[in-house]
């Protein structure tokens, strides 16, 4: 997938967390994984689409006691999502790929979690899907789809909503310093302040 995944770890316990594993082996991601000598906790989403999830049983079968952690609306939708993209991307028009399990919702850990010694915040950001979450590590933010450098592909059909899709951006741009570095799900880092175009 051309989506963007991420592998952070603690530089002093070499424990991490990957955030949007998608494609379909986790080859790179374990390839860095064992490379480093890093143990895998979590694997987050920021939201319910395939080209963020797919990588997600593949990483589960290499690192069993690892843990997925995503919104509720995400777990939800996930079934809903089982054929998207892939009749663009795969051979097999029957394709159909279902995360494995969800673990924790964000709801569960009251949208907050220590980790390591960081702190991890989800954001519920629905408007690009339901599910969609930011996810704030320490000073960094994961923006998933709903911080881009350019405006998502919004489908109404499962419950995306472009009003709520600016009112979430919205909401981010306003509670982080406007030099907050971005890491989008798709395309290349900036900082928050950029974000402001896809409000309008
Ligand atoms: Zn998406």
């Amino acid at each position: 997938m051309t989506s963007n995944c991420y592998v952070v770890y603690d530089e002093d316990t070499l424990r991490c967390l990957v955030i949007d594993p998608a494609s379909e082996k986790s080859l790179r991601e374990i390839e860095y994984i064992e490379k480093n000598g890093l143990t895998l906790d979590y694997i987050l989403l920021t939201h319910e689409h395939t080209d963020h999830t797919w990588g997600v049983n593949a990483l589960l079968g290499k690192y069993p006691s690892s843990k997925v952690i995503c919104s509720e609306l995400c777990k939800e939708a996930l079934p809903r999502e089982a054929k998207a993209y892939f009749q663009f991307y795969y051979d097999d028009p029957d394709y159909i790929y279902n995360v494995e399990r969800v673990d924790v919702t964000t709801e569960e850990l009251n949208w907050h979690m220590e980790w390591v010694g960081h702190s991890i915040k989800f954001i519920a950001t629905p408007g690009h899907s339901p599910g969609s979450v930011c996810i704030a590590i320490d000073t960094m933010v994961f923006g998933g789809d709903t911080l881009m450098p350019f405006k998502p592909f919004i489908k109404k059909r499962n419950g995306g909503s472009v009003e709520q899709f600016q009112e979430s951006v919205k909401q981010m741009v306003e509670a982080f310093p406007a030099d907050t570095i971005v890491y989008p799900g798709h395309g290349e880092s900036g900082q928050m302040k950029d974000y402001n175009n896809n409000i309008k």
